[in-house]
């Protein structure tokens, strides 16, 4: 990658790290395009590969370059499900339409691996698992949700208790966790360079620093202006992000524009195994915070911190180092190779926005962070609608375009993460100080002897020793 090519890229991992790939041509001549998609983004990216693939021709048009924003600079962790809670999707759309909801969710899931391995994309490195270990001991709570997803929603989740989670990630920060096991994270930027590839050659053509500047999108063919040509479609696919801006407002001002800040830290060798053997990816909160995974050369990619307005992500170095530190204080403080940002796009119901909006309009956006299976079923959906009618995206028609507040939007979205971050580290504190104080209580119980619990076993003062038993049973499995 070449040094303007890295400035539009970010200093990441990724782009240190990308396949070699030839930029495509600027459009500098008019064009009559029968399927137009604007974004190079994922989701842009797999609308192009698929509707290319069914044998319509398709043009796409890129601002900047192929994945230099959230698709390439993502944690590349895909997912089951979507950003939204599913008890919020169950009570938006009742328990049936929210099980096929989920279920096209992995389609998502399943259609990234699958790409993958048919084109055989280079660097991309798929490695299995996801687990949500969480900072407080709640069995229950955490098996409850694992009921919701497992019988409700047909996913395939399972319990980890605290032992078999500390065994894995050596962490006294964690508790029970889920785990995915079909989840898997990926090189985000490869599979974005493999998935232009695979749409030029199935026919696609691809334009890079084309944005568009104006869209007329009245009438069965649509105008659109880019700065040295002109294009005429009859179906436009709008799929950029929160970057559309003030090209069509009404769609961009339904997101929140939430910048995450990424550290890539130099290779970790033995201490990393030492300090965590699960190769998966790893996120322990719901929001920004904590989302990990290590690489193939043992470096530890680490996610964190979320500002409502972009920052310089070189100032989160030190804050994803302490990050790193807290909850794996054995790796002391690590040297950071890499370190830099990228914006998602989060609508406040936070549902993927897919669908035909007006007669030849589409959209394609509102990922959130929960993109990478998301955009490739919105990829899917959108093609079929368009070359072959299929309604299946109506299914998204519950999650509508609501306009996300602007400014004040931002505001209270970032209050209520930095809310959340607070009442989560809390809650965190608590549970480990009660772990503490039990853990001691039973160290400075004396011996009692075995024939005096026998004989004591139905009185109160025995209620003591068998709470210690349970104490004791549960202290060890988090040892
Ligand atoms: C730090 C970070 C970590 C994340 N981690 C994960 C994760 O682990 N797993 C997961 O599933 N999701 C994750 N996400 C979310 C995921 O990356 C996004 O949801 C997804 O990449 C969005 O894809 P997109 O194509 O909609 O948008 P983008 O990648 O933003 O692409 C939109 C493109 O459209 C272009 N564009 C906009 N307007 C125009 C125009 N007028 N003309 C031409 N081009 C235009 C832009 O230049 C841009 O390239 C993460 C996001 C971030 C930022």
């Amino acid at each position: 990658m070449d040094a303007t090519q890295s400035a539009i890229y970010g200093s990441s991992l990724y782009a240190a790290t990308a396949v070699e790939r030839e930029p495509s041509p600027q459009l500098t001549q008019d064009i009559d395009a029968d399927i137009c998609v604007i974004g190079g983004g994922l989701a842009g990216l797999t609308v192009a590969y698929e509707i290319a693939r069914r044998g319509w021709p398709v043009v796409l048009f890129e601002a900047q370059r192929i994945a230099w924003n959230a698709s390439g600079r993502n944690t590349g962790f895909v997912l089951p499900g979507f950003a939204q809670d599913p008890t919020l999707t169950i009570e938006r759309v009742g328990v049936e339409q929210a099980r096929v909801l989920w279920a096209m969710a992995e389609q998502g899931l399943e259609y990234v691996r699958a790409t993958i391995a048919e084109n055989e994309m280079e660097g991309v490195a798929p490695t299995p698992g996801w687990l949500c270990p969480s900072k407080i001991d709640r069995p229950d709570a955490i098996a409850a949700e694992i009921d919701l997803l497992r019988d409700t929603l047909g996913q395939n989740v399972e319990m980890w208790d605290t032992w078999r989670v500390r065994h894995k990630l050596r962490s006294k920060s964690y508790y029970q966790a889920a785990h995915y096991p079909k989840a898997f994270h990926i090189h985000p930027l490869n599979y974005a360079f493999g998935l232009a590839r695979a749409a030029e050659k199935a026919g696609a053509r691809i334009f890079e620093d084309t944005p568009v500047l104006h869209i007329d999108p009245d009438g069965v063919r649509k105008r659109l202006v880019t700065p040295h040509a002109r294009v005429r479609a009859s179906q436009v696919v709008l799929a950029g992000n929160v970057h559309l801006g003030a090209l069509m407002p009404d769609i961009s001002g339904t997101l929140i524009p939430i910048t995450t800040y990424v550290a890539a830290t130099a290779p970790l060798g033995d201490k990393l195994i030492e300090a965590t053997s699960f190769r998966g990816a790893v996120s322990d909160s719901e929001w920004a915070d904590n989302h990990y995974r290590p690489t193939p050369d043992n470096r530890l990619i680490w996610s964190g911190r979320m500002t409502t307005w972009p920052r310089n992500p070189k100032g989160y170095a030190n804050a994803l180092r302490r990050d790193i530190k807290r909850t794996y204080p054995q790796l002391d403080d690590v040297t950071i190779d890499y370190v830099w940002n990228g914006t998602l796009g989060s609508p406040l119901h936070r549902m993927p926005q897919i669908g035909e909006v007006a007669s030849g309009l589409w959209v394609a956006s509102g990922f959130s962070g929960h993109g990478l299976n998301t955009t490739a079923l919105a990829g899917i959906l959108i093609a079929r609608g368009i070359v072959e009618g299929d309604k299946t995206w109506t299914a998204f028609n519950p999650f509508e375009l609501i306009w996300a507040g602007g400014r004040f939007g931002r505001a209270m979205t970032q209050a209520r993460y930095w809310t959340h971050r607070i009442g989560e580290t809390v809650a965190a504190v608590v549970s480990r100080y009660r772990e503490r104080a039990a853990r001691q209580k039973l160290e400075a119980k004396p011996e009692v002897p075995e024939t005096a619990t026998v004989q004591n076993d139905s009185e109160p003062a025995v209620a003591g020793s068998g709470t210690g038993r349970k104490t004791r049973r549960k202290s060890k499995a988090s040892d």
